[in-house]
């Protein structure tokens, strides 16, 4: 008999588990610079982008949808690949609570502020087999000083 708890791999989705129709799950890539060095508190300007179907979340207003990951980039010292080795592991993560991800947003703040960005990017949309978008919410002032 089977323990309780213990996943077998017949427990766990197919690659193809994201069905057309069913809710959209979304994960983030973010900036690891500015998440370690609490330049972005609480992910909040994504998750409330999210949550009013703001700047690039507009598109889900009348679907289904739900964020099921956020992950940083894997540093400065790294390359595309950090980030291609975090999306595998986050789809291990998911598949064991029998989720996958459907989409892929490429956060502002990757989009605004990294020298690196073309590189991750197209690492991210050679490997991640789903729809990549790049940004997520629109809350960035276009200056510092300016209005
Ligand atoms: S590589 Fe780019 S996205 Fe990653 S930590 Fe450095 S600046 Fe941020």
């Amino acid at each position: 008999m089977k323990k309780k708890n213990n996943l077998s791999p017949e427990d766990l989705p197919p690659a193809n588990f994201h069905q057309e129709g069913d809710m959209k799950r979304i994960a983030i890539l973010k900036c690891s610079m500015l998440s370690n060095q609490n330049l972005c508190p609480g992910d909040a300007k994504c998750l409330v982008s999210f949550m009013r179907k703001e700047g690039e979340f507009d598109r889900y207003k009348n679907e289904d949808s739900a964020i099921v990951g956020i992950m940083d980039c894997g540093g400065c010292e790294g390359n595309g690949n950090r980030a291609v080795a975090s999306l595998a592991l986050l789809k291990l993560q998911l598949a064991a609570l029998k989720e996958n991800v459907g989409v892929l947003h490429i956060g502002t703040c990757i989009m605004k502020f990294c020298k690196r960005k073309d590189e991750i990017i197209s690492a991210v949309k050679e490997n991640a087999g789903i729809e990549v978008i790049e940004g997520t919410h629109k809350y960035s002032a276009p200056t510092i000083f300016g209005s």
